[in-house]
């Protein structure tokens, strides 16, 4: 398979790297937009709404152009997935197999729903009437992480573009590849010009040129709770745009004395690493504690960490010098704070980014491992006896994005899934998601759904329409 990708530039003819985290080399040199790129493609996104036909042409016809967007990248799966194996890190094969298909049908999900968007006639009197407009809500801007950069663009373009916003998209600058393949894709598809519009460049340029825009009404983002605060406050200063925030989490997963401990261990492995909704806090019940952690140690040696191409590989390299950086001086601070590193622990090979999977346990809910956001493979590992006490432990954190719950008890798996302040709750299963169900923060792990028909509503707005009876002779 050969990909070639040609040298982008911005308007200043700026460029940087995207680096390899297998190997740490350059893959590419891609434009380095900054604001006057963002201002150029805010004006070509203002004027294709304004004036370009995609708001105006019927439901049907935008869905229609949606569904041969969803059948190129059909035809291009194993590019796509080798774009996000090199320049992010993400498994090959699971690429292949799930999150580039599921990216095609969530463009089908969201087509299907273009000629289905109502508003309502009121009942009112026969004086004054009135009815209401789902209408677009013109120009979105998205600034999109690293971690699923396929998922991530399509879980905020395939909403807008039904809805029939034009847009603006900002890769994360660790991750390019992908999202330029995804414009050109668009192109050749028949989304008309103006209407995608993929800016590459770094956050604190291009990104917040999004944000501050005064001619963006509504910013969507995915990343760090630092960033979506200045967002939130870039959005506030400037034209009051909409803001949907979709943060950090420190998700629980507690694991209780009924279950089958092996079941519950490969979950606990499922759902660590570089995901927002990570069940990075396990806490399993008493009774079995001791079993559960001997069968996770086991389970985390045969756990192979390697090249993203290898289908043996259940865990790829970390996507940066900087994220691999981060990690290990967490986990160097999980050992002094008193922590007990039941495995891993360590970097592997001495090229590329690639860590260990790697538990403590003897957590204090108070450990910096504990309350912090990682963002990769390292979990913390503590006890419970009652289920209150689980349930207080779980929501004894500042986010809120989701929580696991295993057990056989349909009671317990009710009463928690009912008491912990979380976006998503998975009983018996980690890391689920359907393109019809919606999924966001709690508390400060931030708001606005993602997926589902939520955010389909996120690009749309409600306007009233009131009329007055001119005669009363009728
Ligand atoms: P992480 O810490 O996980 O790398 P970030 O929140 O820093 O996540 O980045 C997520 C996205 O936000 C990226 O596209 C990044 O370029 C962008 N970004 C970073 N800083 C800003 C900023 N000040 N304004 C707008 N976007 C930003």
């Amino acid at each position: 398979m050969v990909i070639s990708m040609k040298e982008e530039r911005d308007l200043k003819g700026k460029t940087f790297e995207t680096i390899d985290p297998r190997t740490g080399e350059v893959i590419a040199r891609v434009a380095e937009g900054d604001k006057e790129d963002v201002d150029l493609a805010v004006r070509a996104a203002r004027q294709a709404f304004d004036d370009g036909p995609w708001p105006r042409m019927t439901g049907a016809a935008r869905g229609r152009i949606m569904m041969k967007y969803a059948d190129l990248i059909e035809e291009h799966i194993e590019e796509l997935a080798a774009l996000d194996a090199i320049d992010a890190g993400k498994l090959f094969g699971q690429g292949k197999a799930v999150d580039i298909p599921a990216v095609a049908n969530l463009l089908r999900y969201y087509a299907g729903a273009a000629d289905k968007i109502h508003g309502e006639v009121l009942k009112m009197s026969r004086e004054l009437q009135g009815y209401t407009l789902r209408e677009p809500i013109g120009v979105s801007g998205h600034i999109i992480p690293w971690n699923f950069p396929s998922s991530m663009f399509f879980m905020m373009s395939a909403p807008a573009l039904a809805a029939g916003c034009t847009m603006i998209v900002k890769p994360a600058e660790q991750t390019p590849l992908s999202a330029l393949f995804y414009a050109d894709l668009a192109n050749k598809a028949g989304v008309p010009a103006g209407v995608l519009n993929v800016i590459t460049g770094y956050g604190p340029t291009a990104g917040a040129a999004i944000a501050s825009h005064m001619d963006v009404d509504k910013v969507c983002f995915t990343g760090s709770t630092e960033v979506g605060r200045k967002i939130m406050q870039a959005a506030a200063t400037s034209n009051l745009k909409q803001v949907s925030l979709e943060l950090g989490g420190k998700s629980p997963l507690l694991i209780f004395d009924d279950a089958d401990v092996d079941k519950a261990a490969d979950l606990a492995l499922l759902g660590i690493g570089e995901i927002c909704v990570a069940g990075s806090r396990v806490f399993v019940q008493e009774g079995i504690y001791d079993e559960f952690v001997k069968k996770l140690k086991e389970k985390a040696k045969n756990w192979v960490v390697g090249d993203p191409f290898d289908p043996r590989s259940r865990q790829g390299p970390q996507v940066d010098k900087q994220q691999f950086d981060k990690i290990l001086s967490y986990i160097e601070h999980g050992k002094r704070e008193g922590a007990t590193l039941l495995t891993g622990g360590k970097p592997i090979g001495n090229k590329g980014y690639f860590i260990e999977p790697t538990v403590f346990t003897d957590v204090k809910e108070d450990m910096m491992i504990a309350t912090d956001e990682i963002f990769g493979p390292v979990m913390s590992l503590m006890k419970f006896e009652t289920i209150e006490e689980a349930i207080n432990k779980a929501n004894n954190t500042k986010y809120g994005l989701a929580a696991g719950i295993v057990t056989k008890n349909l009671d317990v798996a009710n009463t928690v899934s009912r008491s912990i302040r979380a976006g998503t709750i998975w009983i018996n299963c980690y890391f689920a998601f359907d393109r019809d169900c919606s999924y966001g923060g709690y508390k400060m792990s931030g708001f606005g759904r993602h997926l589902g028909l939520e955010a389909l509503h996120k690009f749309l707005q409600v306007k009233s329409i009131f009329f007055v009876r001119e005669t009363d002779k009728i």
